[in-house]
Protein backbone atom coordinates (compact mmCIF):
# COMPACT_ATOMS: atom_id res chain seq x y z
CA UNK A 1 0.00 0.00 0.00
CA UNK A 2 1.43 3.35 -0.95
CA UNK A 3 2.05 5.43 2.02
CA UNK A 4 0.66 8.58 0.48
CA UNK A 5 -2.98 7.08 0.69
CA UNK A 6 -3.06 8.29 4.59
CA UNK A 7 -5.78 9.88 6.26
CA UNK A 8 -6.29 9.99 9.92
CA UNK A 9 -10.07 10.66 9.81
CA UNK A 10 -11.35 7.39 8.57
CA UNK A 11 -14.65 5.91 9.31
CA UNK A 12 -16.24 2.44 8.70
CA UNK A 13 -19.18 2.65 6.72
CA UNK A 14 -22.33 0.09 6.79
CA UNK A 15 -23.82 -0.57 3.72
CA UNK A 16 -26.89 -3.20 3.51
CA UNK A 17 -27.13 -5.80 1.01
CA UNK A 18 -31.16 -6.79 -0.01
CA UNK A 19 -29.53 -10.40 -0.12
CA UNK A 20 -26.36 -10.89 1.84
CA UNK A 21 -27.55 -8.54 4.77
CA UNK A 22 -24.89 -5.71 6.04
CA UNK A 23 -20.84 -5.29 5.48
CA UNK A 24 -18.86 -2.78 6.60
CA UNK A 25 -16.14 -0.26 4.55
CA UNK A 26 -13.85 2.02 6.18
CA UNK A 27 -12.83 5.01 3.70
CA UNK A 28 -11.82 8.47 5.01
CA UNK A 29 -14.63 10.23 5.78
CA UNK A 30 -16.78 12.67 3.57
CA UNK A 31 -15.89 9.82 0.63
CA UNK A 32 -18.76 7.18 1.58
CA UNK A 33 -21.05 7.01 -1.36
CA UNK A 34 -24.88 6.07 -0.65
CA UNK A 35 -24.83 3.38 -2.15
CA UNK A 36 -22.23 0.53 -3.46
CA UNK A 37 -21.78 -2.99 -5.30
CA UNK A 38 -22.24 -5.46 -2.43
CA UNK A 39 -18.97 -7.20 -2.52
CA UNK A 40 -20.55 -10.86 -2.31
CA UNK A 41 -23.32 -10.69 -4.94
CA UNK A 42 -22.39 -7.60 -6.74
CA UNK A 43 -26.00 -6.12 -5.61
CA UNK A 44 -26.84 -2.63 -5.45
CA UNK A 45 -26.44 -2.13 -1.59
CA UNK A 46 -27.34 1.07 0.26
CA UNK A 47 -25.61 2.76 2.97
CA UNK A 48 -27.00 2.38 6.50
CA UNK A 49 -26.95 5.08 8.74
CA UNK A 50 -25.85 3.98 12.15
CA UNK A 51 -23.57 6.60 13.75
CA UNK A 52 -20.00 6.06 12.31
CA UNK A 53 -17.57 4.55 14.30
CA UNK A 54 -14.38 7.14 13.73
CA UNK A 55 -11.52 6.96 15.50
CA UNK A 56 -10.22 9.52 17.18
CA UNK A 57 -13.43 11.55 17.35
CA UNK A 58 -15.02 11.94 20.78
CA UNK A 59 -19.24 10.74 20.94
CA UNK A 60 -20.68 13.74 20.67
CA UNK A 61 -18.47 15.09 18.20
CA UNK A 62 -18.93 12.16 16.13
CA UNK A 63 -23.03 11.90 15.74
CA UNK A 64 -22.69 15.46 14.90
CA UNK A 65 -20.50 14.57 12.05
CA UNK A 66 -22.95 11.75 11.26
CA UNK A 67 -25.66 13.98 11.46
CA UNK A 68 -24.44 16.79 9.21
CA UNK A 69 -23.09 14.03 6.60
CA UNK A 70 -26.19 12.53 6.00
CA UNK A 71 -28.20 15.42 5.79
CA UNK A 72 -25.44 15.94 2.85
CA UNK A 73 -25.39 12.63 1.23
CA UNK A 74 -29.74 12.15 1.65
CA UNK A 75 -30.83 15.40 0.68
CA UNK A 76 -34.38 12.94 -0.70
CA UNK A 77 -35.04 12.16 3.15
CA UNK A 78 -36.31 15.35 4.13
CA UNK A 79 -38.85 14.85 0.95
CA UNK A 80 -39.29 11.25 2.00
CA UNK A 81 -43.24 10.84 2.31
CA UNK A 82 -44.50 8.43 5.13
CA UNK A 83 -46.40 5.80 3.95
CA UNK A 84 -50.15 6.44 3.67
CA UNK A 85 -49.58 9.88 3.07
CA UNK A 86 -48.93 9.95 -0.36
CA UNK A 87 -50.83 12.06 -3.10
ZN1 LIG B 1 -25.03 -9.33 -1.66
Amino acid sequence: MPSSFRDDRVATYEYRCPDCGTFERSMPMGTAMTSMACPACGRDARRVFSVPMTYRTPGPLATMLAREEASRDYPEVVERVPPGQRP
